[in-house]
């Protein structure tokens, strides 16, 4: 069994909504366990900043599920919301789901980039994975606590609770 933690974001066709759809086909799916869920967040775009602010969640996720298994689920929810992929970096979607850790492996492969690249930069995913793992530990070796304190936080709120 291993430990995922997968990171959620929307900012089209009802942030809200797409956030707590995804999170119960998230718990519909086999092999899977969520075990914790963040609060929602509301984020300030990355990038583009020419369109409408996130809402942002992290779970954790027990699985005996493959990484880029994981990765096939995650991207086929990501269609089913309806997800259109653009050439724009960064531009608006309906959903988005990223594989932030996965145990502690190091995943270098086409597909799949573990720990996720932006990680350590990016408030709307350090935050809410310190509340939901405050004693995570990075195969570097880096605290989620301490680089959650320490990263600007850009407009960050919390929304509401999820669960
Ligand atoms: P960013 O990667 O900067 O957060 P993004 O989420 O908008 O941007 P996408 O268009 O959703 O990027 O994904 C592009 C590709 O990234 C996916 O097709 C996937 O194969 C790859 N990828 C690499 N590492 C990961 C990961 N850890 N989680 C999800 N996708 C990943
Ligand atoms: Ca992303
Ligand atoms: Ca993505």
């Amino acid at each position: 069994m291993s430990l995922a933690f997968i990171g959620l974001g929307s900012n089209l066709a009802d942030p809200q909504n797409q956030i707590l759809a995804a999170l119960a086909k998230l718990k519909a799916l086999e092999h899977c366990q969520v075990t914790k869920v963040s609060s929602l967040y509301f984020s300030r775009p990355m990038g583009p900043q020419d369109q409408p602010d996130y809402m942002n969640a992290v779970v954790a996720i027990e699985t005996t599920l493959s990484p880029l298994a994981l990765l096939d689920k995650l991207q086929q929810i990501e269609n089913d919301a309806g997800r259109v992929r653009k050439e724009d970096r960064w531009g608006a979607r309906v959903l988005d789901l990223d594989i932030l850790l996965f145990d502690q492996q190091l995943i270098n492969t086409v597909r799949l980039t573990v720990p996720h690249y932006g990680l350590k930069q990016r408030e709307f995913v350090l935050l809410p994975l310190a509340e939901i793992a405050p004693a995570l530990v990075l195969p570097d070796g880096e605290s989620i606590v301490t680089l959650a304190e320490n990263i600007e936080k850009n407009g960050l709120k919390v929304h509401s609770k999820l669960s």
